[in-house]
């Protein structure tokens, strides 16, 4: 068993505590909405495009520790990325909270605060909440009208 601690970390619990970007993005161009029953959290993701770019994106939710600081940290590190790019942070992301991808082959300094959810791989229950905001953000990206479950 992994100690709790260890998938609390202070970053993760900083993200929870002082989410970044968290706002109604009212001049947004996409949006979408997601939910994820198995645990209750629902969140909406609001990105504002300018030629292929994300200049902005806020989210809005009410959900737990872990899917809150995910797409705290979500924000942070998408803004500024061209779409592709996103997308395959996105991919990148998943195969790292799902443990798909061997943690150690991929450079701390690349991830950033995303590091810090790795550990999300040890709780199976939690990999929903941790990806949660990332099949929104996609959802949101590719135009999509219909709300995203995880179900
Ligand atoms: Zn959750």
């Amino acid at each position: 068993m992994v100690d709790a601690t260890d998938l609390y970390q202070e970053i993760i619990m900083d993200h929870t505590k002082s989410p970044r970007n968290y706002e109604h993005l009212a001049d947004a161009d996409h949006e979408a909405q997601g939910d994820n029953p198995l645990c209750g959290d629902e969140l909406t993701v609001y990105i504002k495009l300018d030629d292929g770019k994300v200049t902005d994106v806020t989210f809005e939710a009410d959900g737990c520790a872990i899917s809150t600081a995910s797409a705290s940290v979500m924000t942070e590190a998408v803004e500024g990325r061209d779409i592709d790019d996103v997308e395959e942070l996105v991919e990148t992301f998943k195969n790292l909270v799902t443990g798909e991808e061997d943690a150690n082959a991929i450079d701390p300094a690349e991830l950033g605060d995303l590091a810090a959810l790795r550990n999300v791989q040890n709780f199976p229950t939690r990999v929903k909440c941790a990806t949660l905001s990332w099949h929104t953000l996609q959802a949101a990206l590719n135009g999509r009208d219909e709300p995203v479950t995880t179900e």
